[in-house]
């Protein structure tokens, strides 16, 4: 049997910038109501080691850092849900005596006051079976969270675009050589990145190839190779590698939210600058749902908090 519920502050998503929001409505006494959707702990439930999330002097695990952080949302009062938003109704609260309307996979119905999207973004891989099989063992979307662990080894980054090429000039800081893939025969890139990048002698381009498939070496959990394809040519190749970014651009999860929360090119949520706060009052967006430049926990937990408090001062104004 379905149920309907009613709450001040809905919370879509289970990452930092969920669980983070949730600890901070719970103290405000919001008594929010957080769906997790389908993994809850978000993106980092993926990796392994994580070493910038401040507080820690050694590596801790993503699902472990993700773990502390439901914990500490349920111990102040956040109720978690297992579930995900399927529909929403989000233009005219007025409508429903001022709530938003959301409807879940499970078939309930969730009236909220205010509602923070933390959905996340995703990052666009190759679709190759070794890549996510070798995800955390020499395969990563995020050289600023993984670079370190290359120090001194030979990676490769695949894409043409400016994350492309921010990351391997960010990789030329940890590892020994770095192989910039990209599957035509000029950069996507501003120009200035494209010339440091080309002018950095660590720094080799392979143009139009594409990555055919990862190899290990026979060892279980590595990396050892690419094999590659020139698209021109079709003369096929392999490239001894440590490491491999993917960096072919993410996908904000916002589909949801489409024709009502207004939304940029690529589908991030456009929040006014400096704030959580949607082009609908009471509607507010923290974490990678928002944000195409920084994605990282601290900078999703950040914006968790800032929406939270936003919702708080919302209700306040409009009670
Ligand atoms: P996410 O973590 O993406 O969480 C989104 C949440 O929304 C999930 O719980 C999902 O189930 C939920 N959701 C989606 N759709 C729905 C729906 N319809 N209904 C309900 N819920 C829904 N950052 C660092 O700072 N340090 C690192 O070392 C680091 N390593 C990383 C390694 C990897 C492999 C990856 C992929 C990312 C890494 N990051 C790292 C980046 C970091 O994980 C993200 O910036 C961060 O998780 C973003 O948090 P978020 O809360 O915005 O969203
Ligand atoms: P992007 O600009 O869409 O570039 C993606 C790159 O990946 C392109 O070069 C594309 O090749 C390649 N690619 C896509 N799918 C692929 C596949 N299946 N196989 C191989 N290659 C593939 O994405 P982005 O670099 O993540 O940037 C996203 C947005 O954020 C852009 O607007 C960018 O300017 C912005 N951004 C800005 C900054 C900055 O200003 N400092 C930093 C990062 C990102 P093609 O070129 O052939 O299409």
């Amino acid at each position: 049997m379905t149920e309907t519920f009613i709450t001040n502050m809905l919370i879509i998503g289970a990452g930092p910038a969920g669980y983070t929001a949730a600890i901070y409505g719970a103290r405000a006494n919001m008594k929010p109501v957080l769906l997790t959707g389908l993994q809850p702990g978000g993106q980092l439930t993926i990796t392994n080691d994580v070493e910038n999330y401040p507080g820690f002097a050694e590596a801790i695990q993503g699902p472990w850092l993700m773990e502390q952080m439901a914990a500490q949302a349920k111990h102040v009062g956040a109720e978690i849900v297992m579930d995900s938003v399927s529909k929403c109704s989000l233009l005219d609260p007025q409508k429903e005596d001022g709530y938003f309307i959301f409807h879940t996979d499970t078939g309930n119905i969730y009236k909220a006051r205010t509602a923070i999207i933390a959905t996340g973004a995703q990052a666009r891989w190759l679709g190759l079976e070794a890549e996510e099989r070798l995800q955390g063992y020499g395969v990563s979307a995020c050289a600023t969270c993984d670079g370190f662990f290359y120090r001194g080894k030979k990676v490769a980054v695949i894409g043409g675009g400016n994350t492309a090429v921010e990351e391997a000039l960010y990789l030329t800081h940890h590892a020994s050589h770095v192989t910039l893939i990209h599957r035509r025969d000029s950069l996507r890139a501003e120009k200035i990145q494209q010339d440091r990048l080309l002018n950095n002698p660590k720094v080799t381009v392979i143009w139009d190839s594409v990555v055919e498939d990862i190899l290990s070496g026979g060892k279980p959990e590595a990396v050892t190779e690419l094999a590659l394809k020139n698209v021109k040519t079709n003369e096929k190749s392999t490239l001894d590698i440590d490491g491999v970014f993917i960096a072919i651009g993410h996908n904000p999860n916002t589909e949801l939210f489409k024709g009502q929360v207004e939304l940029d090119s690529e589908g991030y949520i456009i929040t006014q600058p400096g704030t959580p706060k949607t082009s609908i009052p009471g509607i507010f967006a923290a974490g990678d749902v928002q944000d195409k430049t920084y994605r990282q926990a601290i900078t999703a937990a950040g914006t968790g908090c800032m929406a939270a408090l936003e919702a708080e001062r919302y209700l306040g104004e409009t009670e």
